[in-house]
């Protein structure tokens, strides 16, 4: 019998990818404050609600009080575009049976929202339409949930922050002094939980507020199209409530749609098993035989929404729910035999680390121990197997082997026997 249980589970592991925990960035300002904590992610099919927080980890400094920042609560169901994998996350608040797959993350993430520290919680969202108080079509009614700020109830008996309808009020008339559209305009909808809303009594707001936590959610819409718009809002909400709670804050970017399209554009670089590189800013959307192992890779990266998804033969390397390339394995065993590499670089001796994207003018050449074997991905020299000390240029490598669109990153790839020790990438620029 328990033969068969850990079969199965192994079928489940091996479907669907390993569960995946939320990540916390907690920033601490210098002088004492509020603590607000943002949670995006946890419908998985609503990504203005994970892209914001996403930027907020990465790009937001604060000054005073503290901002906890969870960006992929419903990791999972995130990196594959759906609202969740396991059922609704946000309908297990009042209560989870212990085998549910979601069990643990509910059981974290309640721990953070009861932390004696937070003193504000945000739920992000992207609802559906454009909620109004009045009927005007199916689209702009008063059962749609886009484009505001919600509240479960008027007011809680918290000492801080318990004029719920005051805030929200308050916080979306400063949104709507700046719309990229008059459409977008922001409005407070009280879903009356108690009384009114049952579905509502098992969401994460209603459990903040029975525990006399202040709570809101923030909906963008669904019905806007651009991803940009949708976090641009949602970031000028969440600095809204900052301003309500006195956080001071800074942030490396001009806050406006122009600079979020950018950014939201910046994957960052991946390393893989500390010993392999992609710059995910320009990468083909395959790469041909690339070394990775079967399972149990180890992903780092700058992007608080980066995973690698096995899908069939082939790894795709997401940010949230956007694929950004597809690695078309090539399964060698892998051995860390090395942390840098002797080379030649426009002439000059240089030791570079391994993995690492290197900036090339004109030429290269490694100038490794004989022991290892180099092999430059696109260049070919008859009779030759080793490629280590050959001066080589762009010109000299075959451009449907590069890396990026501009054909511009080339592998470098180095062996020990049968073993793939790791990469350094050439970039001609
Ligand atoms: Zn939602």
């Amino acid at each position: 019998m328990i033969k068969i249980w850990i079969l199965t589970s192994m079928l489940f592991l091996s479907l669907f990818g390993a569960h995946k925990h939320f990540s916390i960035y907690k920033k601490q300002g210098n002088t004492k404050g509020n603590t607000l904590l943002v949670i995006g992610g946890i419908h998985g099919n609503e990504p203005g609600g994970y892209f914001a927080p996403s930027i907020l980890a990465t790009r937001y400094k604060i000054i005073k009080g503290a901002l906890w920042v969870v960006p992929n609560l419903n990791f999972d169901s995130d990196l594959r575009n759906r609202r969740g994998m396991y059922g609704d996350m946000n309908r297990k608040f009042a209560y989870i049976k212990p085998n549910d797959r979601d069990f643990k993350i509910i059981k974290d993430i309640k721990k953070i929202i009861l932390d004696s520290r937070v003193d504000l919680i945000l739920n992000l969202h992207d609802g559906h339409g454009f909620y109004r108080e009045a009927w005007e079509n199916s689209i702009f009614n008063p059962s749609a949930w886009g484009q505001a700020c919600i509240i479960d109830q008027k007011n809680i008996d918290s000492k801080k922050f318990g004029r719920l309808s005051d805030i929200a009020n308050s916080v979306a008339r400063e949104l709507n002094q700046k719309l990229v559209k008059n459409r977008h305009i922001f409005n407070v909808k009280n879903t009356h939980t108690k009384f009114k809303d049952e579905q509502m009594r098992l969401s994460l707001t209603y459990f903040a507020i029975i525990h006399n936590k202040p709570a809101f959610a923030i909906e963008t819409s669904k019905n806007i199209k651009q991803l940009y718009q949708k976090v641009f809002y949602q970031l000028r909400a969440i600095e809204g409530f900052m301003r309500k709670m006195g956080i001071k804050y800074s942030r490396d970017f001009k806050l406006n749609p122009i600079e979020i399209k950018k950014i939201l554009k910046q994957y960052g670089v991946v390393t893989i098993n500390g010993n392999t590189i992609i710059d995910l800013d320009d990468v083909k959307s395959r790469l041909r035989y690339f070394p990775i192992k079967k399972r149990d890779n180890d992903i780092k990266g700058e992007n608080p929404l980066l995973a690698i998804l096995k899908r069939g033969k082939y790894f795709d390397v997401m940010i949230g729910n956007k694929k950004i390339t597809t690695l078309m394995p090539d399964y060698k065993k892998q051995e860390r035999c090395l942390k840098t590499i002797p080379m030649i670089i426009d002439g000059q001796k240089k030791s570079i680390s391994v993995p690492s994207i290197v900036k090339v003018a004109n030429s290269f050449s490694t100038n490794i121990d004989k022991k290892y074997r180099i092999n430059v991905i696109g260049f070919s020299k008859k009779g030759i197997k080793n490629e280590n000390s050959i001066t080589i240029k762009k010109r000299d490598i075959v451009s449907k082997y590069a890396m990026d669109s501009k054909s511009r990153k080339f592998r470098i790839e180095i062996y020990y026997q049968d073993r793939y020790c790791g990469m350094v990438v050439v970039n001609f620029n």
